[in-house]
């Protein structure tokens, strides 16, 4: 089977056609950051404007690409939700047309639950169920239990900014330009970059939740480390023109937030093990799981439980077509489709999809 994936959640309009043996037969992805850069964060009617303008043509390069048309497509898959309203409503629109007029079936895909089950792309022998996921990106933060498809229990999750948000406001601090290239993925790479020349002792920031009763809890906390790091600024503790400096708070932060993506990784392996769940592997994804800092750490975690640690390859951890597609194939298998009514959900938590009306009547 081939099935077309479509993504508008947030900035990135996406399309991929993934194979049922999971092949990737064609991609294109078609960033907004130039256009929201100026804003310093992504403007929703601004994001919509531009999906509508671009999905149409993001589909069909897609399709001109694999020289297929819409009759090798044997189904659609669309970003349900969470995500910004107006963007979502573009791609589930434009999904629910194609798939109606053509008389496909139809697939809602929930993007954490795509960005869980990119590991098992073309490695399902592999990646099997159950295993404990670890999604890091810019607007999550948890780990979870991924039973099976379209069954997750969470674990810990961060109470205030997600670890992508905190890479990307330390980087405005420290004075990073945003990037110009078209990939994806924020100011977290170039943090990365500078961190490597920088000396991580010279300003020691604390580990969040290392303390008494939080140490215990699986949850993450990023915005104390975020709010350490722009107080010293104010403070005039470094001074973000100055390279060294720069490097130094960039190598300090990243230790800490590694250190405390390892404590709760860890933590959540031992919740996973008392709740009688013998995970088969540990799985990164979502722009974070990029970085090589917190892949070593999290590769560390994975050894100590006995068990591989898998994440995507980097590209396909940030927002993209495929991982929606891929979703689409795993949904279709277990005859999880949607009828041609249903509607984007924007806030949607990944525990309650085991609870929906699945397999919905088409
Ligand atoms: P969500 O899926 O939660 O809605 P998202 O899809 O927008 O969020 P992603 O595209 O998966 O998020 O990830 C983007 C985030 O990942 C940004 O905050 C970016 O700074 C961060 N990021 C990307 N690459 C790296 C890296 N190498 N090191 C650290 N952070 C990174
Ligand atoms: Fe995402």
């Amino acid at each position: 089977v081939r099935v077309l994936g479509i993504e508008t959640s947030c900035d990135d309009t996406a399309a991929a056609v993934v194979t049922g043996d999971g092949l990737l037969v064609s991609e294109t992805n078609r960033h907004q950051h130039s256009v929201h850069a100026a804003y310093g964060g992504i403007v929703p009617g601004l994001a919509a404007v531009h999906h509508q303008a671009n999905l149409p043509l993001v589909l069909r390069e897609t399709l001109q690409r694999a020289s297929l048309s819409i009759g090798d497509i044997d189904a659609v898959a669309v970003t349900r939700g969470p995500g910004m309203a107006a963007s979502l409503g573009v791609g589930v629109a434009a999904a629910k047309a194609l798939a109606a007029v053509h008389g496909l079936p139809l697939i809602g895909v929930h993007h954490m639950e795509a960005h869980a089950l990119m590991a098992r792309m073309g490695r399902e022998d592999v990646v099997q169920f159950p295993f404990l996921c670890v999604l890091v990106s810019g607007g999550h933060t948890m780990t979870l239990v991924a039973h099976d498809v379209n069954s997750y229990t969470t674990i810990g999750s961060t109470r205030d900014d997600s670890v992508g948000e905190a890479f990307d406001k330390v980087a405005r601090d420290l004075g990073l330009p945003w990037p110009d290239t078209q990939d994806g993925g924020g100011l977290g790479p170039a943090l990365e970059q500078i961190a490597l020349r920088g000396d991580a002792q010279r300003f020691p920031l604390p580990v969040p939740m290392d303390k008494s009763t939080s140490a215990l809890s699986p949850d993450f906390s990023f915005s104390g480390l975020k709010t350490h790091v722009r107080r010293m600024r104010e403070a005039g503790a470094f001074d973000p023109l100055v390279a060294q400096d720069q490097a130094d708070v960039a190598a300090a932060f990243q230790r800490a937030a590694v250190a405390h993506l390892r404590k709760k990784t860890a933590l959540a392996c031992r919740h996973a093990r008392a709740m009688g769940v013998n995970i088969t592997c540990l799985v990164a994804s979502g722009g974070v799981a990029s970085n090589a800092a917190v892949r070593e750490a999290l590769a560390d975690v994975a050894a100590k439980e006995g068990v591989p640690l898998e994440c995507p390859p980097p590209r396909l951890c940030t927002d993209n077509g495929v991982m929606i597609a891929w979703a689409g194939v795993e949904r279709l298998r277990r005859g999880l489709l949607d009828p041609y009514t249903f509607d984007f959900i924007q806030r949607w938590p990944l525990d309650t999809l085991k609870e929906m009306p699945y397999p919905a009547r088409v």
